[in-house]
């Protein structure tokens, strides 16, 4: 037996590395398969070069564990080491690599944990004794077995091994016991080695039988050798692409869309990637595109290496040209990376644009649960945006589709404004906004569904980009005002009738939300009353809503506009109820008002021009006293009119309906409107 000592410079790295890593230990199974594929690869080679003439048999690579001995052992029928190998790759270069390594990340190994190659080496963060039983495929190469227990010391023997290749046997520490559990180890094979490109064995094929789980005779293989995204697009059909989809994401539902990613210049990079049916709800992804280096699994991370707004899609990437010992932030500033992120978004706006193209219909038909994805992107990617103009699609309330530019042409003649701005009308809610809608439907207008996570944030957007456009909710003006065209018509009703109604209908009002009342000229056969809120404050609200920072709006209470029309026959027929009634009352008081209004502006007229201090005490309190005056009689004039407000049901009937047509009317006040409609029928 020959005794050697291995050349590092820090004796006893072992120890300082495996506390350092302690959170990731388990990756030196997937280092160790790594490794077996690796060895069983060269052999296939060599073979098919005709430099390995010997029986190539059976490649499977075993993982075995044994609890009474407490060692887990990778065995492969690869390449193997000769001694001279041994010496070299073993004992000089994996552990200078690894000396190497420490050195360089000392300082942070937070940041690459999980992420680096350390190789065979990693075996010591969990195993007190490791052993090598090996035999190359050269011919009358010597079995040899390898032994080291973490310190730089290790032996080297001749054994007895019949077949080609390498037996790593690993004699787990004790603080690492968890490893000898069979379930434990079925867990890390399914993580890391689902895909690897040579069947892996781990124990038998289990089944049920007499209610019992029972050992098959049939090896049990972890892994999927030639997953779809290794082979050819061409070789491929949507039934394979869907299954493969079930092998990732057995639980979900069938994806609906695919892009087959196939580089090789001027990077290495296949895969598949997914569109989701989403249930619109982005926390719930748990499901994430998985990162492969050469079909071993790497990481579910991805950001960085695929756009941000596509980090939703599901799939695999497989790419060992990205660098892994890294950290995230160098990830993101690597040059070759970002390529690959923009290979990735571009190939997917290209193949959306294929399926617009070629196939509309079923574009549409997917547009719904497609369209998180794509305004996602057009928001957080400019170049995104320049692609997806072309196909992003704008839904109307009657379910129909439009691209930008038809949409544009559409509506151009019939909702451009005096300005010439081009008028995009929307609702968010086809059910709670239905009058407004079916108002603006009469008008000839057409009117979009934005009622989408990010369509806030969408529109907004939109309106940077579209030139002289603007977007307006459906119910924030009344429809007439929705878009000005020329000067309104005229009003039924004086200004003083207008006044007077504002204070009648203020008198019935709730008190909160807050409403203003405003009078249009509207046409007769529009609503008498509508309730709309404006567009400004309401987006203002939204985005405070959608953590848009501003704060401010979204502390401001509700308010809302109450829009009386002066044309409608039914306020006429209340301005002159209140003629009627109140009309005496209230000329009595003007009466009243009218010469003390008159003596009050005949002393301040003569006062005209007079400095405060040449005013005389006199005339002052005589202006105070009757302004008071004048301010009882308005008061007076004002309770007048309230009461007759408020003993009228018409005005009560008239704002609950509006309430109600925006589905503010709620609880007791609306049984008393079910109440007083029964009376008034
Ligand atoms: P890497 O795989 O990155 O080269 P490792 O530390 O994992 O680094 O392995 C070091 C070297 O040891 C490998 O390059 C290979 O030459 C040799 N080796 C490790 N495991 C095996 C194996 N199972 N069969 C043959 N050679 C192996
Ligand atoms: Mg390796």
């Amino acid at each position: 037996m020959q005794k050697g000592k291995i050349d590092v410079k820090t004796e006893n790295i072992f120890p300082i590395i495996k506390k350092f890593l302690y959170s990731d230990h388990e990756i030196f199974l997937r280092e160790l398969i790594s490794n077996a594929i690796d060895a069983t690869q060269k052999l296939r080679t060599l073979s098919s070069v005709g430099e390995y003439n010997g029986e190539l048999g059976d490649l499977t690579i075993h993982v075995n564990l044994d609890k009474k001995k407490k060692t887990l052992t990778v065995s492969d029928r690869g390449v193997g080491m000769t001694e001279s190998e041994v010496k070299k790759y073993i004992n000089q270069i994996a552990f200078s690599s690894a000396e190497d390594f420490l050195e360089r990340y000392k300082d942070k190994v937070d940041a690459i944990i999980g992420h680096f190659g350390l190789g065979f080496y990693s075996s010591f963060m969990v195993a007190e004794k490791v052993e090598i039983q090996t035999r190359s495929y050269q011919e009358d190469s010597k079995a040899i077995k390898w032994s080291c227990d973490g310190s730089p010391r290790y032996t080297l023997e001749e054994i007895e091994k019949d077949a080609v290749g390498t037996d790593i046997i690993l004699h787990l520490a004790d603080d690492s016991k968890e490893f000898l559990e069979e379930n434990r180890i079925l867990e890390l094979l399914k993580k890391y080695c689902k895909f690897l490109p040579v069947p892996i064995a781990f124990g038998k094929e289990k089944e049920w039988k007499d209610g019992k789980e029972v050992e098959t005779g049939k090896l049990r293989i972890i892994n999927n050798t030639e997953p779809a995204w290794t082979k050819k697009p061409g070789d491929l059909n949507q039934e394979d692409y869907d299954k493969f989809y079930r092998e990732l994401y057995p639980m979900n539902e069938d994806p609906l869309f695919n892009i087959h990613l196939n580089v090789d210049y001027p990077f290495n990079l296949t895969g598949i990637l997914y569109f989701p049916k989403l249930k619109n709800n982005f926390e719930i992804q748990k499901n994430k595109i998985q990162l492969y280096a050469n079909q071993v699994f790497v990481t579910d991370s991805v950001e960085g290496v695929v756009p941000e707004f596509l980090t939703l899609l599901h799939g695999v990437i497989d790419s060992p040209d990205i660098p892994l010992n890294v950290s995230r932030s160098y990830l993101q500033s690597d040059s070759s990376v970002k390529k690959i992120s923009s290979h990735i978004s571009k190939k997917v706006s290209d193949r959306l644009n294929d399926i617009f193209k070629n196939n509309r219909v079923e574009f549409e038909n997917k547009w719904d649960d497609l369209k998180i994805f794509i305004e996602y992107g057009m928001l957080s990617d400019e170049k995104f945006y320049e692609r997806a103009e072309k196909f992003a699609l704008l839904k109307n309330t009657e379910g129909k589709y439009f691209t930008f530019e038809e949409y544009q042409k559409m509506i151009k003649e019939n909702q451009t404004d005096k300005h010439d701005n081009l008028v995009y009308i929307y609702s968010t809610d086809k059910e709670k906004q239905y009058s407004f809608i079916d108002a603006a439907s009469k008008k000839g207008y057409d009117v979009l569904i934005m009622d989408g996570q990010l369509d806030t944030h969408f529109i907004n957007h939109l309106e940077t980009k579209f030139k002289n456009s603007r977007f307006v909710r459906v119910d924030s003006d009344v429809v007439d005002k929705l878009i000005l065209k020329e000067e309104n018509a005229d009003s039924k009703l004086t200004a003083g009738q207008q006044n007077d109604l504002s204070t009648v209908f203020r008198s019935v009002l709730p008190e909160k939300p807050i409403f203003t009342v405003s009078f249009e000229n509207m046409s007769e056969t529009d609503n008498p009353v509508t309730i709309t809120q404006s567009e400004f404050m309401r987006r203002m609200k939204d985005m405070s809503g959608a953590g848009g920072g501003m704060g401010f709006y979204g502390e401001m209470p509700d308010s809302f506009n109450l829009v009386v029309n002066t044309n409608h026959p039914i306020i006429i027929k209340l301005a002159d109820d209140k003629d009627k009634s109140a009309g005496k009352d209230l000329e009595k008081i003007r009466e009243k008002i009218q010469p003390i209004k008159t003596s009050k502006d005949e002393l301040e007229a003569a006062n005209k021009g007079k400095k405060e201090e040449d005013q005389s005490q006199e005339e002052k309190d005589r202006i105070a006293d009757l302004n008071k005056k004048i301010e009882d009689l308005e008061k007076k004039k004002e309770e007048r009119l309230q009461k007759f407000g408020k003993d009228n049901k018409l005005v009560k009937q008239l704002i609950d309906l509006a309430l109600l047509s925006n589905n503010m009317l709620k609880g007791e006040d609306l049984a008393r409107f079910v109440k007083r409609s029964i009376e008034l029928i």
